[in-house]
């Protein structure tokens, strides 16, 4: 049977994965299997929320487990290293658990059809001191311990006795810098409910972007108003035209060597693909180590091989140049593609070419306000923005859902929330 092999079960690849498993992989003419490197699946765009602890990842993630049988696909639990073209198959570490003893030996995973969607990593453009003083935002696990980080230095400052005003430095001004520097604050104004010895006030954030501009990628309107909100009512520093040059255990030192003090830094300034995919068996990839696609989302020097999400690089289509930009929006609009062409290949008919369809942008300043422009460059802020900003989400629980699911989902976290604290403190 055609083995189609789909490594990587982030918003795209778990999106692709469920509706092949539905199709293909449910009447018998494919077996799908995912391979990711986690168990579970956490929606990345909410890491922010999960790094401030507005957002329990344990109440939001999802099993590949569960998700595999109902779904019709196979799971395994591997990251993958290398690939063998000419044999057809992928390369994945051995791997040692935790409690059972001996190790797993690397293994081979064979394939007639494969399909990359490893998604991106922070890039630290070679910055030195980063790697080793800076925090990135690229999984749960990052997430997680930046939240136990603050924590725990919040409640040694408690056990000690002492004041404590703590800095952080968030470097990247794009949305997730942003985002994370508005969540960052709501939570401390939430922690302050439920720790008396600290105040909304005792959270020094320094937002730094080395361009002119808060959010360059959306319009000027949008960079202005946010950057007027964090100022004025977050109480957010923020430095424009700031390039960090280098990072040292205690603070950051911009072009001119003026240092910016913090105790804890998040880098958030740009995004690479996995480095294993630079020249992987000679398929074709940029200077991001980027794999270059054809608008059918195939390799440029693979028919085989697929690639998508944030982990490629693909045209515009249409008569649009550039490339598409690495969103959860276009991971989930190429998924839908891809889906048609894998089994459009299987039947041995032509291949769709891509074309991104540009909704929007919208960004979160946690419960303060959401700003954002819609279809046709409209700006929108308030509930407005917020309600469409939630529903990227749920179109996301839908796509492995269904809708019936995803309402009772809804309506399950809504009345749990009212059982739980505001913010996860453990
Ligand atoms: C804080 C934050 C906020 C964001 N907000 C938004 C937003 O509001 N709107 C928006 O459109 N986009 C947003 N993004 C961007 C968006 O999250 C990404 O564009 C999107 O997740 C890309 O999807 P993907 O499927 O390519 O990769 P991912 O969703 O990153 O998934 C990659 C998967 O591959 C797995 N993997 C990686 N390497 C290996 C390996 N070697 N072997 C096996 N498995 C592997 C990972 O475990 C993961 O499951 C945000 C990103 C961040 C970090």
């Amino acid at each position: 049977m055609h083995r189609v092999v789909i490594v990587g079960g982030g918003a795209g690849g778990l999106e692709l994965a469920t509706r092949l498993g539905k199709t293909l992989g449910r009447s018998g003419r494919a077996r799908i299997t995912l391979v990711d490197a986690n168990l579970t699946h956490i929606w990345k765009p909410l890491l922010h929320e999960v790094a401030a602890g507005s957002l329990d990842a344990a109440n939001d993630e999802l099993s590949y487990l569960a998700q595999a049988k109902w779904n019709h696909f196979d799971f395994i639990y591997g990251r993958m290293t290398g690939l063998d073209r000419r044999r057809h198959v992928i390369q994945l570490a051995g791997w040692k658990g935790m409690y059972a003893p001996g190790e797993v030996p690397p293994t081979e995973v064979r394939y007639d059809t494969l399909v990359l969607a490893v998604g991106s990593v922070c890039n630290d453009f070679g910055t030195p001191g980063v790697r080793e003083h800076c925090i990135f935002l690229d999984s749960r696990h990052d997430a997680e311990r930046l939240r136990r980080e603050m924590l725990e230095r919040r409640l040694a400052a408690v056990t000690e006795g002492r004041s404590h005003r703590l800095r952080v430095a968030v470097i990247g001004g794009g949305a997730t810098g942003v985002e994370l520097s508005a969540e960052l604050c709501d939570a401390q104004r939430k922690l302050a409910q439920y720790n008396h010895q600290q105040g909304a006030e005792d959270l020094d954030i320094t937002l730094i972007e080395a361009g002119p501009r808060l959010l360059p990628a959306l319009p000027e309107q949008i960079g202005a108003s946010v950057e007027k909100e964090l100022r004025n009512k977050l109480g957010i520093r923020v430095l424009t035209g700031t390039p960090v040059k280098r990072a040292e255990a205690d603070g950051l030192f911009d072009a001119q060597g003026n240092k910016i003090d913090a105790e804890m830094m998040v880098w958030a300034a740009g995004i690479r693909a996995p480095g294993f995919l630079r020249e992987l068996d000679g398929l074709e990839s940029n200077h991001l180590d980027q794999l270059l696609v054809r608008p059918t989302l195939q390799t440029t020097r693979d028919d085989d091989i697929f690639a998508f999400g944030d982990c490629a690089s693909c045209p515009l289509g249409g008569d649009a140049t550039g490339n598409v930009p690495p969103r959860a929006q276009a991971a989930h609009q190429q998924a839908e593609l891809l889906a048609q062409n894998v089994a459009s290949r299987l039947e041995g008919k032509p291949l769709r070419p891509f074309q991104y369809h540009d909704h929007g942008s919208l960004v979160s300043l946690a419960s303060y306000n959401t700003f954002g422009n819609l279809l046709g460059n409209r700006v929108i802020e308030g509930w407005v923005a917020h309600f469409f900003y939630a529903s990227l989400y749920r179109m996301h629980q839908s796509a492995l859902y269904g809708h019936w699911r995803t309402t009772r989902l809804m309506v399950g976290g809504f009345i749990a929330k009212n059982t739980r604290p505001l913010l996860k403190l453990h």
